[in-house]
């Protein structure tokens, strides 16, 4: 027994206990600890810190207001180009590049008169100036990187290349439809008539006194696009433009290419044919008819043309 307890001792003490598993991971889970892996580049940790992203905001509404603001104190339009998709690490990165970015092409053909000189400077500068702003997940921060360099002048000396904005664009519209003349629509902007209906009139330039004939025009023809063009499908268009003619009394008559032809009427069966009375109080009607090779109801477009050849 005691040779036994004198073994034992001797032998406890030249093999000390082993320490625990845990003891030689402990040292290494510490060193992990106190640098960690460095973050995703890329995610809200790597951004917030990298000296790229120069600007920041609490959340999507704040950075919205600043991006208004911004635009309105230079006069300078930021359109969003390009979203990309980046979870999990970001949600949403944003590209606005200023408006007078790229080069506008090159001109194809000669000019015919190069003496006459354009009265407007090309829009298309290629322009430097951008903006990139992330969203990441689970943080309402916004961080942006915000490159202001324009290469042409900002403030009132860029608003006419500024698009119109859609409250003036009604507002020209509507006396579109009131049917008030181009250059009378262009006296009353320029005038500042407009302008003055609202509160806040101030004295300094606005988007409208730079608005040309041109202009008023390119709504005319929106308009009257609207009118005429009214589904993607030609042939379905024609047969709404019928109806939205007869609605308003102005269809006197009309056969498709399967309508038979009115007895009497000596028309080939495959005719297609339009009677229309454009004004309510017009006296005389206009015949349109044509012979069409597909089997398509006809381009309201192509009819107005055939109209035209006839009258
Ligand atoms: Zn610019």
């Amino acid at each position: 027994m005691s040779t036994g307890r004198f073994r034992l001792v001797p032998s406890t003490l030249s093999d000390p206990p082993r320490p625990p598993p845990t003891a030689n991971t402990t040292p290494s889970y510490i060193t992990f600890q106190a640098s960690p892996a460095a973050p995703t580049p890329g995610s809200f940790a790597h951004d917030e810190v990298c000296p790229k992203y120069n600007h920041r905001w609490n959340n999507w509404a704040h950075f919205e207001a600043w991006l208004a603001q911004e635009q309105q104190e230079d006069c300078v339009e930021l359109r969003l180009t390009n979203t990309y998709l980046g979870m999990p690490v970001f949600e949403r990165g944003l590209r606005y590049r200023c408006s007078r970015a790229g080069t506008g092409g090159v001109k194809e053909y000669t000019k015919r008169h190069p003496e006459w000189e354009r009265k407007i400077p090309p829009k298309r500068t290629g322009c430097p100036c951008t903006l990139l702003v992330k969203q990441y997940p689970g943080v309402s921060t916004i961080l942006g990187n915000y490159f202001k360099e324009h290469n042409h002048s900002i403030g009132s000396e860029n608003l006419r290349f500024m698009r119109i904005p859609n409250e003036t664009r009604e507002y020209i519209a509507g006396l579109v439809r009131l049917r008030v003349a181009s250059d009378h629509i262009l006296q009353m902007l320029h005038r500042g008539a407009y302008e003055n209906d609202r509160p806040s009139a101030t004295s300094t330039p606005s988007r409208a006194d730079f608005i040309q004939l041109r202009d008023i025009r390119r709504i005319e023809k929106e308009i009257e696009a609207e009118k005429v063009r009214l589904h993607p499908d030609d042939g379905l268009s024609t047969l709404r433009w019928v109806e939205s003619l007869r609605a308003k009394g102005h269809l006197l008559g009309f056969k498709s290419k399967t309508d038979p032809p009115p007895a009497g009427s000596n028309l080939d069966r495959d005719v297609f044919t339009l009677m229309v009375q454009t004004e309510p109080d017009m006296a005389s009607a206009r015949l349109i008819s044509g012979h069409h090779e597909s089997n398509e109801p006809s381009d309201p477009k192509r009819v107005a043309a055939e109209t035209d050849d006839l009258i």
